[in-house]
């Protein structure tokens, strides 16, 4: 089976310390990207671990596919113990990190420890080094890209950076690479910042022995860069008016299911802005955002869809400069655009000020900096809706993203079970809904294809290719280039999905966990269905024979 080759390198920030540890036989199992990190966080971090204490541990992780030159590789991965939701969440960014990554020589980064006082670490093919960066103290994600560039000539395609938000502990601050590319969902720029480092670079010229078939390489890279559709236009804001159509697009902090004003923040209005061609490395299919408002000035890169809904229609903001301007202010504070927006959206709601976009954005800069009220709501929904006096529309801590699942129904089981909590990339079922495949209508009957797409999600942040690129990377294709069979690669990220949720069980999470904050019907019973596709127990826990771990080293 196609893996990643290289050694796991760990960097313990306290020490100022680096090992490599060969971890051949762990990626000969478990290829690389999440499955890998997976196996790692599970063996290595201390099931009653404090996310924000030195034993929590943070993963980058690349897959084999990153050493190509095909579309739809150009990103990274990153799992570690989430300070939003309490348990292992993996995140995903894009960007022109994983070719720089990959030129270290090793697989995975691991970090570890707590540095008493902020630290660059600078890892190449020749050793690790690490530097005290006290002026960078409270700088953006562009400050810190900026210095590093100047004094370094390592752009941000070379880092990952968090913002004042990860350095405040943040529960929803993001990694961000490449300055507007993030590690967005779980917080794992908060771990981080309690870890006290400021930035990663990573920079070489290492040549790990991976040969890519082609075909399939050169045919979907080809596929990519002549394919036809909105979305290479107007990435995923192409979505908006659809999705607004068919009722899948909460308002004003879920009062609502579609929102008035969508056209003005959809995809016609953000490609208006538009004003060259963005993408991740490698990548000819090119969906990225970069954008420019010629009155203000102002550029950013996107909104993509997610932000549209959480600074636009959960906040009931209908013009298209806004919702760019809070794009770009999680950007450079690092912060997820979901868990920040609906949180600001949870703030509006309990002010009944949805429309205020001047409040929307005073109040998304006072999280990042814990100043005032943004000190209560840099905590997340989950944790001040009581204050707030709100609903809590999470799932295990984690603010929901768009596709509301009170519609479609077998997206709602998928929020309600997803060890990550309410993302919507978990599983995705909502394709499967809106393109008609599945009926959006009910849960029952579902859980198969849910289990399957869990697998999928997992194994293509695993080998690693973006979520984009599934009709391109075709399970046959995926076939040749992994020289596996289909089920053997599903299998590779079921396991990954099955670490998660034992991990999860010994912190406590079973299926009380597994639940939403509104009705849909007979979830218990699908939620039921689900566990017994997945041959898991009754009561939300994995049995003790489902967990053959990869062969991942401990951390003694
Ligand atoms: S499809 Fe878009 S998000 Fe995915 S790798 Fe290509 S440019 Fe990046």
């Amino acid at each position: 089976m196609l893996h990643a080759e290289g050694p796991l390198l760990t960097v313990d920030v306290d020490e100022r310390t680096a090992r490599r540890t060969d971890i051949d036989e762990l990626l000969a199992d478990a290829i690389g990207g999440r499955a890998a990190a997976t196996a790692l966080a599970h063996e290595r971090i201390p099931f009653d671990a404090d996310p924000f204490g030195p034993e929590n541990r943070v993963y980058v992780s690349t897959g084999p596919l990153q050493q190509s030159r095909m579309s739809f590789t150009g990103r990274m991965n990153m799992t570690g113990l989430s300070p939003l939701t309490d348990g292992l969440v993996s995140a995903n960014a894009g960007g022109y990190l994983s070719r720089n990554f990959v030129g270290t020589g090793i697989s995975t980064l691991e970090i570890v420890g707590q540095s008493d006082e902020l630290l660059a670490v600078h890892v190449t093919d020749s050793g690790v080094e690490f530097e005290p960066v006290p002026d960078l103290e409270g700088a953006t994600v562009p400050e810190t890209s900026e210095y590093m560039t100047e004094q370094h000539d390592l752009g941000p395609e070379h880092c990952i950076a968090i913002g004042p938000a990860g350095e405040n502990l943040v529960r929803f601050a993001s990694v961000m690479t490449f300055d507007s590319r993030a590690f967005g969902r779980g917080g794992l720029g908060a771990v981080l910042g309690a870890k006290n480092v400021k930035c990663v670079t990573f920079e070489g010229d290492a040549e790990p022995p991976v040969e890519i078939p082609d075909p399939p390489e050169s045919e979907i890279h080809r596929e990519a860069a002549t394919a036809d559709d909105r979305m290479r236009s107007q990435g995923t804001a192409g979505g908006t008016e659809f999705i607004n159509d068919n009722f899948s697009l909460p308002t004003r902090y879920f009062r609502e299911y579609e929102f008035e004003g969508a056209a003005a923040i959809g995809g016609d209005a953000v490609e208006e802005k538009k004003y060259k061609k963005g993408a991740c490395s490698a990548c000819a299919y090119a969906c990225k955002l970069p954008t420019r408002d010629e009155e203000t000035g102002l550029e950013t890169e996107g909104p993509e869809f997610e932000t549209i809904y959480a600074f636009g229609s959960m906040q009931g903001v209908d013009d298209v400069v806004d919702v760019m301007q809070s794009n770009e202010l999680c950007d450079t504070l690092g912060m997820d655009t979901i868990s920040a927006g609906v949180t600001v959206a949870a703030y509006l709601e309990s002010e009944d000020a949805f429309g205020d976009a001047d409040l929307a954005h005073e109040i998304t800069e006072k999280i990042a900096r814990r100043e005032g009220i943004g000190d209560l709501l840099a905590e997340g929904v989950d944790r001040t809706h009581d204050e707030l006096g709100v609903e809590n529309y999470t799932v295990k801590g984690m603010e929901f993203a768009a596709h509301d699942g009170r519609v479609l129904h077998g997206q709602g089981l998928s929020y309600a079970v997803a060890n990550r909590g309410a993302d919507h990339l978990y599983a995705s079922m909502l394709s499967l809904e809106y393109s008609g495949e599945l009926d959006p209508q009910g849960t029952l009957g579902k859980a198969e294809r849910l289990v399957e797409r869990e697998d999928l999600a997992a194994f293509l942040d695993t080998g690693i290719v973006c979520v984009f690129g599934r009709d391109y990377a075709t399970p046959d294709r995926l076939e040749t280039l992994f020289d596996a069979d289909y089920d053997t690669l599903l299998e590779v990220g079921a396991r990954a999905v099955e670490l998660e949720r034992h991990f999860n069980n010994r912190r406590g999470f079973d299926r009380e966990d597994d639940d939403l904050p509104y009705e849909i019907p007979d979830l218990d019973e699908a939620i039921g269905e689900y566990y017994a596709a997945r041959g898991w127990n009754d009561d939300g826990t994995i049995p003790t024979r489902a967990i053959e771990s990869p062969p991942a080293p401990s951390a003694d």
